[in-house]
């Protein structure tokens, strides 16, 4: 089964459960779980002209290229289709579907006057030029222009995609339709009508949830964020945004890791304990050699027996940032800041970085990444969905067993569409905000939202993804005709 039809199988189950948990009709449920739409297309874009060997420099050959986009409107009961346009080569209409229903739920959660919507190409854009990568974004838009509009459908950046794409679509919008519409996308430039705190809104709601959710486990349990180690996958616009302002909450995100791996930063004093006693010191100098010896995995898979204090550093995170720019990935990074190979620096795979001994583990790249493979293996006992379906039904089931406790997706990364919303409303008043006022108002929707499925959940004793469902669910119904 593909990646994408176990994340739209995720999805859907998760809907029918919550709605049969609610005593739904058949037909309720199918209005829920059926798309409203599916646009499937192929489309051709201009390849760079190459010169070979037999033909002359003025005589380059023209190729074509084709390739496969969808467009997927699941449902507009709150209000025009929202969501993102996905750029990644193992992209397929069950993945599109699935983000689509997410997005349905995902604003429904936010409070946001939007439905769900998803658009995607099957492509791998790092084997495009600048220009090819331009020339497949304006065919893209002519395939979908038809669709869209402020008030119809309402598309944004997603993996591979940013303001940058966006500004090629909407220009190519606004050609065909001979008039500006800057409401018509979001996660625009800057320049082009996008809203100041956009880019890092993702990032920024997940950490305002995660401190929420602390806030309420303070009072039941001691919990100080400056001694609560946070994992993440993925260093893109999502990861990187949230392990920078969770550092500055005060965080200590000790392991970071984009598609080629991840880094972290080995505490040579670390004290390795055994559940009943303290290794003798013979044993805790072996364990620290082992660790400089990068034997990593074979500790990792001891960390049943052993516990271990203090094992990880805080990693620097704007500087981490810097090199990935300079090096292009984070592999060759954890030198960063001085912390080299003597020092405790090592490179770690992405699958070492979802099973390390941290208190918070945030998968914020791709899809079905904690699975039956690893889920016994996963430490933390927080888990926030910052990618959308990181987690899939089975491994989701194994570890809410197990009393992880799991910020869902729709809820914890729903800041992106809150200020791509808060985007939208200042393209339609013409009125901008500043920095700090959209930030304000990001804060304030999130927590509110936080504190409905908090209530929920602690109220009829269910998780709190359930309780995200439910009362997404009970926002949909309210509004179906
Ligand atoms: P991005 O393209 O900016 O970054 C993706 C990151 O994941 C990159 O660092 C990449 O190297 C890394 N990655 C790719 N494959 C990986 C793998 N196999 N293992 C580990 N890392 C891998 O994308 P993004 O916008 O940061 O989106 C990340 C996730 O967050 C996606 O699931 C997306 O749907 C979701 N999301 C994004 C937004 C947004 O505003 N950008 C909003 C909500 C949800």
């Amino acid at each position: 089964m593909s990646q994408g039809q176990k994340m739209l199988e995720s999805a859907q189950a998760l809907i029918r459960k919550t709605a049969e948990s609610m005593k739904l009709g058949e037909e309720v449920i199918n209005r829920l779980i059926e798309p409203e739409f599916v646009h499937e297309f192929a489309f051709a874009v201009m390849m760079d002209p190459k010169n070979d060997e037999n033909t002359s420099s003025t005589q380059a050959t023209k190729k074509f290229k084709v390739f496969k986009g969808w467009r997927i409107q699941h449902n507009s009961a709150l209000g025009p289709y929202k969501g993102g346009i996905r750029f990644h080569p193992e992209t397929t209409r069950e993945e599109v579907q699935a983000l689509a229903t997410l997005m349905t739920i995902k604003c429904a959660v936010a409070g946001l006057p939007f439905g769900g919507a998803k658009g995607g190409v099957a492509v791998d854009p790092k084997t495009l030029s600048e220009s090819e990568l331009q020339r497949l974004s304006q065919e893209y838009v002519k395939k979908i222009a038809h669709l869209i509009g402020e008030d119809i459908d309402v598309p944004a950046p997603d993996v591979n995609t940013n303001s940058k794409i966006i500004a090629w679509m909407i220009d190519e919008y606004e050609k065909i339709k001979g008039s500006k519409s800057p409401a018509t996308f979001t996660g625009k430039p800057i320049s082009m009508g996008g809203s100041l705190g956009r880019t890092e809104a993702t990032g920024a709601g997940g950490v305002i949830i995660l401190k929420a959710l602390l806030e309420k486990l303070s009072s039941k349990f001691k919990v100080q964020s400056s001694k609560l180690t946070v994992a993440v996958q993925g260093f893109g616009n999502v990861g990187y945004h949230f392990a920078k302002l969770a550092a500055e909450a005060g965080f200590k995100v000790v392991a970071v890791s984009d598609s080629k791996g991840g880094i972290i930063k080995i505490n040579p004093k670390s004290e390795i304990l055994t559940s009943k006693q303290i290794l003798n010191s013979n044993d805790q100098e072996e364990k620290v050699k082992e660790l400089k010896n990068r034997q990593f995995k074979n500790l990792l898979d001891q960390l049943g027996q052993l516990e271990i204090r203090n094992l990880l550093l805080p990693l620097d995170i704007p500087l981490i940032a810097e090199c990935k720019k300079a090096k292009g990935t984070l592999a060759g990074c954890y030198c960063a800041g001085g912390v080299c190979d003597l020092k405790g620096g090592q490179t770690i795979s992405n699958e070492e970085l979802l099973e390390l001994p941290v208190d918070i583990l945030v998968p914020a790249a791709l899809e079905n990444v904690i699975n039956e493979k690893n889920m016994k293996k996963i430490k933390a006992k927080i888990i926030v969905e910052m990618a959308n379906g990181p987690i899939t039904q089975e491994a989701y089931e194994y570890l809410t067993e197990k009393g992880v406790i799991i910020v869902p997706d729709v809820l914890a990364n729903a800041g992106g569409v809150t200020v791509s919303y808060l985007e939208w409303v200042q393209n339609k008043m013409r009125y901008y905000w500043t920095e700090e006022e959209v930030n304000e108002k990001l804060e304030r929707m999130m927590k509110r939202a936080f504190e409905v499925i908090w209530k929920k959940s602690a109220l009829k004793k269910i998780p709190l993804k359930q309780a995200a469902f439910e009362v997404a669910i009970e926002r949909i119904i309210s509004a179906l005709q």
